[in-house]
């Protein structure tokens, strides 16, 4: 902002123009804002935006559930990762707990429609995985509609992610929980959420310039590690945009190794 930017918070983005092939403008339910790059940064919404202008981009979302713990009597480790159970103590004192890769997997459109691609993650982690209900139809997220750039999109209907918890999520996390910490149980439940986290078919994020859209950069598909590697994503991101020579390789984060692994269909990066 120092230099001249401006930052338009609660300000959805509709699509983007091109001119000769190349990004042009980002419109955003506001106005059209003209640039020669743009970051595409959506989350679990990058696959829709994405084939608005005909990229494929696979991501399926998982719905993953958290709670949290109030303050009480007991010293526990402010981080603790087990196979079992995740926590992390809370700045009142109270802890959130949560099991790492456990979700469930909420049948949409888009989740049909890359299916294929996703098929070998999900037999690898099928312990983890469940089938869920309807929150993602519901979420509109991953939904098949054109958005048009006169109307609000479905982004703008729904605007934060919220879907429901899972009971039964909840009840396994507490048990494991107080089987390796007993002194928990003093403890009442304060909280429970869930959210949507935006996975790739292996897991990493798709970091990148979509080459048959100079000028645009995806970066989505952080697949629950993206507070963790977020400083170097941000990094590299950077890097592209600006021209800059990039900190490290970024060849194996871009999103053209989807189109191996696309089963014989070519992806239109
Ligand atoms: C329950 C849970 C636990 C997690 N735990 C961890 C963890 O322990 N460690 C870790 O590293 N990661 C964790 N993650 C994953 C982490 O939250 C994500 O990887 C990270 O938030 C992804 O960041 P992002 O900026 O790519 O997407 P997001 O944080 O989803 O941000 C995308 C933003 O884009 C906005 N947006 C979307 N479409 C549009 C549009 N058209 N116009 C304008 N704005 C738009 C959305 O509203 C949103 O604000 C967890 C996720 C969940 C759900």
């Amino acid at each position: 902002m120092a230099l001249g930017g401006t930052v338009h918070q609660g300000c959805a983005a509709r699509g983007i123009e091109t001119e000769g092939g190349r990004l042009a403008a980002v419109v955003t339910e506001k106005g059209t804002i003209r640039t020669p790059a743009a970051v595409l940064a959506g989350g679990a919404w990058a696959s829709s935006f994405c084939r608005q202008h005909g990229i494929r981009f696979p991501q399926a979302s998982i719905r993953q559930t958290a709670l949290a713990v109030s303050p009480g009597d007991g010293e526990f480790p402010a981080a603790l990762h087990t196979a079992e159970i995740s926590m992390t103590r809370r700045l009142d004192g109270g802890y959130t707990l949560a099991i790492s890769g456990r979700g469930r997997v909420d049948p949409t459109a888009q989740l049909l429609r890359f299916a294929p691609q996703f098929l070998p993650m999900f037999q690898r982690r099928w312990r983890n995985l469940a089938l869920g209900g309807l929150e993602g139809i519901r979420s509109g997220h991953e939904g098949l509609a054109r958005w048009r750039l006169d109307r609000p999109t479905p982004m703008e209907r729904t605007r934060i992610l919220d879907p429901a918890a899972d009971p039964a999520a909840v009840a396994l996390t507490r048990r494991r929980a107080l089987e390796l910490i007993p002194e928990l149980k003093q403890r009442s439940l304060t909280a429970a959420w869930a959210g949507y986290v935006d996975s790739t078919p292996d897991g990493v994020p798709g970091i990148g310039e979509i080459a048959r859209l100079p000028g645009l950069v995806l970066a989505a598909g952080f697949s629950g590690h993206g507070f963790g590697i977020g400083p170097g994503a941000g990094h590299l991101i950077a890097d592209l945009v600006s021209g800059a020579v990039p900190l490290f390789d970024p060849r194996p984060y871009h999103p053209d190794r989807f189109r191996s692994s696309a089963r014989g269909k070519v992806a239109d990066f």
